[in-house]
């Protein structure tokens, strides 16, 4: 199977699934995770820009140790919004570059603005990206990428415990230590 986990920060989908995603790897599906954002506001001393070449390394390299493809679609922190084409489009890209059976990405009601427009970005592309006529700027797929399947998506915990309520739960005692 392929998975597409979509997370806003470099460390949302690592803290909240990488036991999950690990897990995925393990029994030999295909792994993409996706930060639609840099991260480059995440720290109170380093500054933004230094912060989103450390974040985007960082991010690299965790995704390297645990056999995962790690893509960014390029905005910054605070600067995404859902009702936005350009930021839909990213996502329909990722997804169709991705070619997903199950996509993991942020619970509608997270207590931050850049995880809920995700969610709802990650919603709304979701359906998008099937259609086969649909056009946008290609990044990660391209002119010969087929349209994408219309797949279930689960949302990841919100660290916040603000309405959310889960109904799947997934042992990562195997890979505990990865
Ligand atoms: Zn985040």
């Amino acid at each position: 199977m392929n998975i597409l986990a979509i997370g806003c920060h470099p460390d949302d989908v690592e803290i909240a699934c990488a036991g999950t995603l690990a897990k995925c790897v393990k029994r030999g599906d295909k792994v993409t995770v996706c930060h639609v954002s840099s991260g480059n506001l995440g720290h109170v001393i380093i500054p933004p820009d230094e912060l989103r070449v450390i974040r985007a390394n960082e991010a690299k390299k965790a995704g390297s140790l645990a056999g995962i493809e790690v893509i960014s679609a390029g905005f910054d922190d605070l600067e995404i919004y859902d009702n936005n084409k350009e930021a839909r489009d990213k996502i329909v890209d990722v997804i169709r570059y991705a070619n997903p059976d199950v996509i993991i990405t942020h619970n509608p009601d997270d207590y931050m603005p850049d995880h809920t427009a995700v969610s709802r970005l990650v919603f709304d592309a979701s359906f998008t990206a099937t259609l086969p006529n649909y056009d946008y700027p290609r990044v990660f797929s391209d002119e010969n990428t087929p349209p994408a399947k219309l797949v279930p998506i689960y949302y990841m915990d919100t660290l916040a415990g603000v309405n959310f309520n889960p109904t799947e739960f997934v042992d990562i005692s195997e890979v505990i230590d990865l």
